[in-house]
């Protein structure tokens, strides 16, 4: 089989600018990337297309555009891994050998985890801003919203962006109420989980607009079934002290947010920790046990909010531990466990959630990250994308520490 120095799984966010950040510290590397997809998309960006605020095609980009030109392309995808020969195995059953594994395929958003909702994504008032195709289908909705009983679902964490569904839900209840219908409507958010928002300095300021929309807060939710025909969903509910029970809910719209895992082929490898996830140090990204394999982005085991901003730190992190290996030295520590969360709370103001490991908030500005504001707004809708497209997956560091 081929030996690849640097051998990288995953073209996406924090695939690229890993590659990139390793050739900006040594253009002489070896690096290639296995990457099924010809698209590359910008997910942050979907919340804005739901919100009608940018076109879907603002947000994908062809592969072969973000592509480092000093990287081979391996066009397949991974099955499996044999960490023992330090080879992956594609799914045509071909070996790729390496000397330095970077693992970074992202997520699985399960949608057959709930009954039906394959069948009747897209229609019937069926939708959602974790799918490209999706996403312009939320804003339709929104804007020809003639029904009253709208839901917002999020699964049990960890799931990435998890402001994601509350931002939807934001969004879509500004317009209503600019358009005068929100007073008539019921909107609710079904959370499988406890809290409206795992950082708790944020959850008074977010409180405060679910009083001002109206928001009913159903809090121990878990979506496990939808009709899109009959308009009717089904909630696991969970309380404290009380048997679950299942309950049934009518909707005119409801988005959904899919139930999140670790890629079946990472949670079957001899990678996988507890709960499926590569098994890395929180600090240095390097894996537990093989010394030659590290991770980043949506598929560790390490508790930040899975988000392009952690990507964005994470990636000159393990370009710099990489290098370090290969020359024979230790991985340093240098991951706190950034992760950002801007939150659309309305057209025109975001609360920028930036908190590190143990909800330790780090505010990038020298300002109360926990107030909404307009600045934080411009910097997600005209100053992020730029940061993707042209430093972050340049292998530029744009304010990392
Ligand atoms: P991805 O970017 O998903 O890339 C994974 C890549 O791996 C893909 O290209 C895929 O094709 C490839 N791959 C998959 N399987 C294989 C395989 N078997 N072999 C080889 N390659 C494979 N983040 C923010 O910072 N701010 C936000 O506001 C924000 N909002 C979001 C809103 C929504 C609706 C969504 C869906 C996400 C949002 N995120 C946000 C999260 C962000 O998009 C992810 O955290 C980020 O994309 C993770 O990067 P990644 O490289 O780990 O995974």
């Amino acid at each position: 089989a081929v030996v690849h120095q640097i051998l990288i799984v995953g073209g996406g966010a924090a695939g690229i600018a890993t590659a990139s950040s390793l050739l900006k510290r040594n253009s002489a590397l070896d690096i290639a990337i296995i990457e099924p997809s010809d698209t590359h998309y910008y997910q942050p960006g979907w919340t804005m297309v739901g919100g009608g605020v940018f076109k879907k095609g603002e947000t994908a980009r062809p592969m072969t555009a973000v592509w480092p030109k000093a990287v081979k392309r391996i066009k397949a995808a991974v099955a499996s891994f044999a960490p023992d020969r330090d080879q992956v195995i594609l799914a045509d059953g071909s070996p790729v050998g390496y000397k330095i594994l970077i693992v970074a395929p992202g997520l699985k958003l399960d949608w057959d985890a709930v009954e039906g909702l394959t069948d009747v994504l897209g229609r019937n008032g069926v939708t959602s801003n974790y799918r490209y195709d999706l996403a312009p289908y939320t804003w339709e909705l929104v804007q020809d919203m003639r029904g009253k009983k709208v839901i917002f679902t999020q699964p049990g964490m960890p799931i990435k962006c998890a402001g994601a569904p509350q931002k939807a839900m934001y969004l879509s209840c500004d317009h209503w109420m600019q358009s005068g219908q929100l007073k008539d409507m019921e909107v609710s958010f079904c959370n499988a989980g406890p809290v409206l928002f795992g950082c708790a300095p944020y959850v008074p300021p977010l409180m405060e607009y679910i009083g001002k929309y109206g928001i009913n807060l159903d809090f121990g939710h878990n979506l496990i079934k939808i009709d899109g025909d009959a308009k009717k969903a089904w909630f696991k509910v969970t309380k404290e002290g009380a048997e679950p029970e299942i309950v049934e809910r009518e909707f005119d719209m409801i988005h959904v947010c899919p139930p999140q895992s670790p890629p079946d082929f990472i949670k079957e490898s001899p990678l996988a920790g507890a709960g499926g996830w590569v098994d890395v140090d929180q600090e240095t990204l390097r894996h537990s046990r093989f010394d030659n394999i590290f991770s980043l982005g949506d598929v560790t085991s390490t508790p930040n909010a899975k988000t392009v901003a952690a990507a964005r730190k994470q990636a000159p992190i393990v370009a710099k531990n990489v290098i370090a290996s290969l020359n024979g030295q230790d991985p340093k520590p240098l991951y706190d466990g950034y992760g950002s969360c801007p939150l659309t709370v309305e057209k025109g103001k975001i609360i920028l959630a930036e908190f590190g490991y143990g909800g330790k908030v780090m505010p990038t500005f020298p300002w109360d990250s926990t107030k909404p504001r307009r600045a934080a707004w411009f910097l997600k809708k005209s100053v992020l994308p730029t940061v993707y497209w042209k430093l972050m997956l340049k292998g530029r560091e744009w304010l990392a520490q």
